[in-house]
């Protein structure tokens, strides 16, 4: 039986975070989707299709990984695609109380689906989306934390 996970999120935009998860993630599944939510409840610097654009070209290294957009709930997105498992990063405990209760909820919401935990290597640790717009905002140098694809659209973006 195949195996399929899907790691949903903003991606606003998508970090070198972001992807030591889903490198991770690939290894252990047949399978791996990266779904960008076209909901996320709070404004985004980078609309649907450039979080979507810059999620394809960030992970075309990963074989068994493919991207898509999604409307709605999540845990729908991940039965449609024939996805039991859905991956969220764990970064440190003040991510635990959010993730903790996203993960409850979408287990209430759809049983069959159950979230898997996963932890980047310790250098991405303190690395999130915020953070980078931040920096980005200020004109810092960004190559350690997001791939080139991704300071380049931060560059652009922030130049106005
Ligand atoms: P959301 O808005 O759904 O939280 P994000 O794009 O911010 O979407 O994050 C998607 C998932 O990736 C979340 O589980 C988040 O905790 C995780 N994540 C984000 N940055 C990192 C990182 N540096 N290391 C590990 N996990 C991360």
């Amino acid at each position: 039986m195949s195996h399929n996970a899907i790691y949903p999120g903003t991606f606003d935009p998508i970090t070198y975070g972001h992807i030591n998860i889903l490198e991770k993630a690939a290894k252990q599944f047949d399978h791996t989707i990266l779904a960008v939510a076209d909901y996320t409840g709070k404004p985004t610097t980078f609309n649907l299709e450039e979080r979507y654009q810059l999620c394809l070209e960030a992970t075309a290294h990963l074989e068994n990984v493919s991207v898509k957009k999604f409307k709605g709930l999540a845990v729908d997105f991940a039965i449609s695609q024939g996805c039991s498992v859905m991956i969220r990063g764990l970064r440190a405990v003040s991510d635990f109380e959010y993730e903790l209760s996203l993960a409850l909820t979408n287990t209430k919401l759809n049983p069959q689906i159950e979230t898997v935990f996963l932890i980047p290597s310790l250098r991405y640790m303190y690395l999130s989306s915020s953070l980078i717009r931040q920096l980005a905002d200020l004109g810092s140098c960004l190559k350690d934390f997001v791939p080139p694809c991704v300071e380049l659209a931060l560059a652009q973006k922030y130049k106005s």
